[in-house]
C-alpha cells in the first residue's frame, strides 16, 4: 500500500499536530514497534513491555533499557565506562 509511503505509522494522525512533531514521532514509533535483538539468546524477538522494560518473546529474558529503545547510545557509553572501571584496580584510580 503506497498510500502512507511518506508518513508511515504516523498516517493515523492525518494532518494534525504539525510536520516536525509527526516526523519525530515516526522515528520513535518505528523503533518501538520493530523486534530487537535479544542480549541473551541473540534472536530478534525483543518487544517493549512498558516504558523502559523489554522482554524477549523467545527465551522470556526481561531487562531494563531505554524508554523507546532496548539500548540507548548513552546507555552503551555508560556500560563501557563501568566495564573499564571494574577492570582497573583502586591503586590505578588514585594516580
Ligand atoms: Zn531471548
Amino acid at each position: 500500500m503506497p498510500r502512507t509511503k511518506k508518513v508511515g505509522i504516523t498516517g493515523r494522525y492525518g494532518t494534525r499536530y504539525g510536520t516536525k512533531v509527526r516526523k519525530q514521532l515516526k522515528t520513535i514509533l518505528e523503533n518501538l514497534k520493530t523486534s530487537h535483538k535479544c542480549p541473551q539468546c541473540a534472536t530478534k524477538a525483543v518487544k517493549r513491555v512498558s516504558v523502559g522494560v523489554w522482554s524477549c518473546r523467545k527465551c522470556g529474558y526481561t531487562f531494563t533499557g531505554g524508554a523507546y529503545l532496548p539500548v540507548t547510545p548513552l546507555g552503551k557509553e555508560k556500560g563501557r565506562i563501568i566495564d573499564t572501571l571494574s577492570h582497573t584496580s583502586e591503586k590505578e584510580l588514585k594516580k
